[in-house]
């Protein structure tokens, strides 16, 4: 529970942020400057300045030789892929959606990786006619894969995705360990190797991927030592030699008061262990990492205005044009354990000290449409602009737009 006392623009997220004349600043502009630019509310504003930073701190800290890859899902707005397209080494994707976006973007399918369950046989094709790494997540996509490739001629590239026989300790959420929808299990990776040589399909490597929202640097370094040697432990099985080993990567962002910034440095060092034992056990291999949150994450926000003011038995709700049919997971229902606040503020009283403490809701008709539960704020009157912080990850995409039939929100890249 939340008291008038705490200072939410203490938030370290918050505290990233600049303001200038009692408004937020978004790549050098104010709040309403940007509002009026994408021309309503609510909407999501990127900052791309702060995304580059992010790329050349991952790039100064992570050892030589790691390729760093963007993973489209977390936030596939065309403008943000084409303004990472030069800066990362490649990409992930996840659809036949999310690889039209990356080709259009004018990225290298050279450089593309493509994992997920449940690929159809057009999504199958498209990859394979792109010449993408597709990323086996099972025999029977392998099987399916393979009578495309022989049916259209084609050689596909392909690499394992691998469930590994470990979990990545301090996840936010897990995608490996015990039994998954995701890539073949470990112990059974080297009889589906033996299948894939007689087929038609190129063998690249490995993909091992162990969670996501991970914000300790320990327990990713163990994981990603633990990753390397399973990918060289099943290279013994290989049809020919590893060329490509994806370690994965799940550095998490903090969202909450006792979230600890991952140390990135930590993490880099840790890592250059790591890419050595796999460089000499398999010297044709690039390792690649892939990072979705991590990148964009802390470079988005969210905002909306302020509809209604009311009290209801001593509470004050702050009611607002925005909610979870576009940004489902700062309302606490993408994948939380628990509700917890994203951090929070009024942009267009940034800086002031909080004077009460008030719910900000939603406009749909849900009580789980709750944006802040008792956030400490200054006062907001309507038609001020309430912002939502650490939103450039899993924001609008992951979210139910349809839900209530509101339009969807703009978005912007500044
Ligand atoms: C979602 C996903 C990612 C991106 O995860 P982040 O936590 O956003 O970095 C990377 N790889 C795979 C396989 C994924 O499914």
């Amino acid at each position: 529970m939340t008291g008038p006392a705490a200072q939410d623009s203490a938030h370290p997220a918050i505290a990233r942020w600049q303001g200038a004349d009692g408004e937020i600043l978004i790549g050098g502009r104010t709040l309403r400057q940007v509002a009026r630019e994408v021309g309503r509310t609510p909407f999501y504003a990127y900052d791309r300045g702060r995304i580059s930073d992010r790329v050349a701190a991952l790039r100064a800290a992570l050892p030589e030789g790691v390729r760093l890859h963007y993973a489209i899902k977390a936030n596939p707005m065309p403008a943000v892929i084409a303004h990472l397209a030069p800066l990362v080494d490649g990409v992930d994707v996840a659809s036949a959606g999310e690889l039209a976006r990356a080709l259009e973007a004018g990225l290298d399918p050279a450089e593309m990786g493509f994992a997920g369950p449940g690929k159809t046989d057009e999504e199958l094709a498209a990859a394979a006619v792109a010449g993408v790494l597709i990323e086996l997540e099972s025999e029977g996509e392998m099987r399916r894969l393979a009578a495309i490739a022989t049916e259209r001629k084609l050689h596909p590239r392909v690499a394992v995705r691998v469930n590994p026989d470990f979990r990545l300790k301090g996840s936010g959420m897990h995608m490996g360990g015990g039994p998954s929808q995701f890539g073949v299990d470990a112990e059974a990776v080297p009889a589906l190797l033996h299948s894939l040589a007689e087929l038609p399909l190129q063998f690249e490597g490995f993909h091992i991927f162990g969670g996501s929202q991970n914000l300790s640097a320990e327990s990713l370094v163990t994981a990603e030592r633990e990753i390397a040697a399973l990918a060289i432990r099943l290279a013994a099985a290989a049809p020919s030699p590893v060329r490509y080993v994806n370690i994965g990567g799940g550095f998490g962002i903090p969202y909450f008061p006792k979230d600890q910034p991952l140390d990135l440095a930590a993490v880099g060092a840790g890592l250059t262990d790591v890419v050595r034992d796999i460089r000499s056990a398999l010297p044709e291999a690039r390792v690649v990492l892939e990072l979705g949150r991590y990148i964009v994450g802390e470079a988005g926000l969210y905002v909306c205005r302020v509809i209604d003011r009311k009290v209801s038995r001593g509470q004050v709700f702050l009611v607002t044009d925005g909610g979870l049919h576009h940004h489902l997971a700062a309302t606490g229902n993408f994948g939380q354990a628990i509700r917890r606040n994203f951090p929070v503020a009024i942009g267009t009283r940034f800086g002031a000290p909080a004077e009460e403490t008030v719910n900000v809701v939603g406009c749909l008709c849900t009580p789980i449409d709750l944006l802040a539960d008792r956030a400490a704020l200054p006062r907001a009157e309507v038609g001020d602009l309430v912002v939502v912080f650490q939103s450039g990850a899993y924001g609008l995409s992951a979210s139910p737009t349809a839900f209530l039939g509101h339009p969807p929100p703009g978005e912007i890249l500044v």
